[in-house]
């Protein structure tokens, strides 16, 4: 069925006869130093970390998700976060009870490209962990621009007063882990961690699959 809708290339490169080749799963690869902090321009007030770089096969995956529906592409990017939320379980950054909120993507973005990919990549990724949850505890205002393409003093701007609470019960028991597909200025990370903090909840820290 999907061979009928996708072309069958790599998400990570674009080589034929493959959907995801294994020199880019080498790319997406969590190494032990992995994730890794990173010191977003916008100070969200709790550590930030990532799987890895935005660039290479990570950033072509995550825009083939994105924008052009490769819905398949979900499965390595949730192996990865997979890997990083227990690297940090390991290393006690993180305990169970452990609620995952994936950042909030404006809703038609979210309808447009078929579902809102952090939440499946992270309900993926985590599906099956006992202690583990995933709830979408915070949604974007609509007035909220896509930021892409938004220098760093826009995107603030843009972010500021718009990352609301959804009507899902806002996670008090236990660690919050706040996920994101791409870090940028980190606005949106704290924003969200303000949002999360503001209603009680106990936010550990940030993860992104990539940080620009
Ligand atoms: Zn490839």
């Amino acid at each position: 069925m999907l061979d009928l809708v996708l072309p069958l290339e790599c998400g990570g490169c674009g080589a034929p006869s493959t959907r995801w080749c294994a020199a880019c799963a080498r790319e997406l690869a969590v190494g032990p130093d992995v994730p890794r902090v990173v010191n977003p321009r916008i100070d969200a007030k709790v550590p930030v970390l990532a799987l890895g770089r935005y660039a290479g096969a990570r950033r072509q995956a995550i825009v083939a998700m994105k924008d052009h529906g490769r819905s398949d592409l979900i499965a390595p990017l949730a192996q990865a976060l997979g890997l990083g939320v227990h690297r940090l379980l390991g290393w006690g950054l993180l305990d169970v009870p452990l609620t995952i909120v994936p950042a909030p993507t404006r809703s038609w973005a979210a309808r447009r490209r078929g579902g809102d990919p952090v939440t499946l990549i992270a309900t993926l990724a985590t599906a099956g962990h006992p202690g583990i949850a995933v709830v979408r505890a915070l949604r974007m205002k609509a007035l909220a621009r896509d930021s892409a393409g938004l220098g760093s003093a826009a995107r603030e701007r843009n972010i500021a007063g718009r990352v609301l609470l959804t009507r899902r019960r806002v996670p008090l028991g236990g660690e919050v882990l706040l996920v994101d597909d791409i870090v940028t200025t980190g606005a949106t990370a704290r924003e969200s961690v303000r949002v999360l903090q503001s209603a009680g909840a106990q936010v550990s820290a940030v993860l992104a699959l990539a940080a620009a």
